[in-house]
């Protein structure tokens, strides 16, 4: 915990999601004091169930979070992919000892405020963070010194830099990029949590199972300590006519109709579910306006297929972090530096994703492909095919061994 710092305006954090307070966290590890504005009345993550990558566990353990997640978290032995109509098996990649060494980390699921509460805490007992509700950021003003923050009520905070954590309808990337509304993946998402004592004892898997087939996939796995499974059943659709909102279980199953029985039995376990629409934004070369920038989903927002938008927003936070310190608080220069080292990998996870529509929901020969393609393939040959995703970048490696830029520092 820091008790000195080394700007005299705070760094302003618009929105106090998991990639806001990752970075406020992070920041105040190097001695910045930071004011994170969050526009709900209290912080808290609604959703379900989250995959935590290898690569996410590692900024959550560089920040001090790790062990909290962990214990709420289950450790995943395998991921599987199977096929949707006939159940078999198309992929399995163990999770234990060899995966863990290979990246450094294990994989775990989670329920998402458990992620996002274990943050909250570790900003909590950070003095030089500051948390702000009901504290709408609207736009800025850069100005000598730094960028004039406005809020929804009209409250302005002079600010050293603003960092925008304000998820993928980010109010100040309409300031700086201008880029209107994210776009449709063309597919909704159905989401509820199971209750762990409703859910058939065959099916209680400890590792999540994705079933992919035509127009559509389901993905499963428990959270919250067994006491509850997420279910998430992605459907492929023509998104115009659809809105968000409570759906019923006789249209999640429709689509579903020649699915395997572990898929209609899961369907079955709950009667509404919440509809959502999947959306994303194409990859942009360029997040930041002097002391202004973008992080998270603000930055780049990807369908969910390839479970890696809050992993990527974690990686952000440490980066930035990192440049804002060895940059000795000059943001400007720093928000470049981070930019240039995100961006493209950032960018890979948003593409790939996209990739994963056509794999995740292939029919007609385009399945059986898929299918083949897994054929034969060792455990370690997928492990190769994922390490780019899963290896944390070395900035994250090195956090806990790189103490704070010292050059600045005047107690
Ligand atoms: C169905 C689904 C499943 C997913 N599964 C995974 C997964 O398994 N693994 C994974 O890594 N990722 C997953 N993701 C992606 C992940 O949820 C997001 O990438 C991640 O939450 C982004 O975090 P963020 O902090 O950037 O944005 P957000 O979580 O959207 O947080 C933004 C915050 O900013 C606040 N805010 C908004 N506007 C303003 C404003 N103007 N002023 C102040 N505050 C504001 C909001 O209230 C919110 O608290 C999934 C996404 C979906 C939709």
């Amino acid at each position: 915990m820091s008790t000195f710092t080394r700007n005299e305006r705070p760094i302003v954090i618009a929105g106090g999601g998991i990639g806001g307070l990752a970075c406020a966290l992070a920041l105040a590890r190097r001695n910045f004091q930071v004011v994170v504005c969050e526009q709900a009345q209290q912080f808290g993550q609604v959703g379900a169930g989250l995959q935590v990558a290898p690569n996410a566990l590692a900024v959550l353990e560089a920040l001090g979070a790790g062990d909290c997640v962990k214990r709420q978290a289950l450790l995943i032995e395998r991921m599987l992919l199977a096929d949707g109509i006939t159940g078999e098996t198309i992929c399995d990649i163990p999770c234990g000892d060899r995966f863990e060494s290979r990246f450094g980390y294990p994989y775990a699921v989670a329920h998402r405020a458990d992620v996002h509460g274990a943050l909250l805490d570790r900003c909590r007992a950070e003095p030089s963070v500051k948390l702000h509700t009901d504290s709408r950021v609207e736009g800025y003003r850069i100005e000598e010194g730094g960028v004039v923050v406005t809020l929804k009520a009209g409250d302005e905070i002079p600010a050293k830099a603003l960092v925008a954590a304000d998820g993928i309808r980010s109010r100040i990337r309409q300031c700086l990029i201008k880029d209107g509304e994210p776009k449709s993946a063309g597919a909704v998402i159905y989401r509820a949590l199971i209750p762990g004592k409703n859910f058939p004892e065959a099916l209680q898997r400890p590792y999540p199972t994705l079933w992919a087939g035509p127009g559509a996939h389901l993905m499963c796995y428990p959270v919250s300590n067994w006491t509850q499974f997420n279910v998430g059943a992605t459907v492929k659709v023509a998104a115009d006519d659809i809105e968000e909102g409570e759906a019923g279980i006789g249209e999640v199953v429709r689509t579903y109709t020649d699915w395997c029985a572990p898929v209609s039995e899961i369907l079955r376990l709950s009667s509404f579910y919440q509809r959502h629409i999947i959306r994303y934004r194409d990859p942009i070369d360029n997040w930041s306006d002097g002391p202004v920038t973008l992080l998270g989903d603000a930055a780049h927002p990807m369908a969910q297929y390839i479970a890696q938008g809050a992993a990527m927003a974690l990686e952000d936070a440490i980066c930035l972090a990192d440049q804002v310190d060895r940059h000795n608080g000059e943001v400007t220069a720093a928000f470049k530096a981070y930019q240039a080292i995100r961006i493209v990998r950032s960018a890979r996870m948003q593409l790939s994703s996209l990739m994963l529509d056509r794999l995740y929901h292939a029919g007609g020969i385009e399945r059986s492909v898929r299918n083949s393609i897994f054929e034969g393939r060792t455990a370690e040959e997928n492990l190769d095919r994922l390490a780019w995703i899963f290896t944390p970048p070395a900035y994250v490696k090195d956090w806990r061994n790189r103490p704070p830029n010292a050059a600045l520092f005047s107690p």
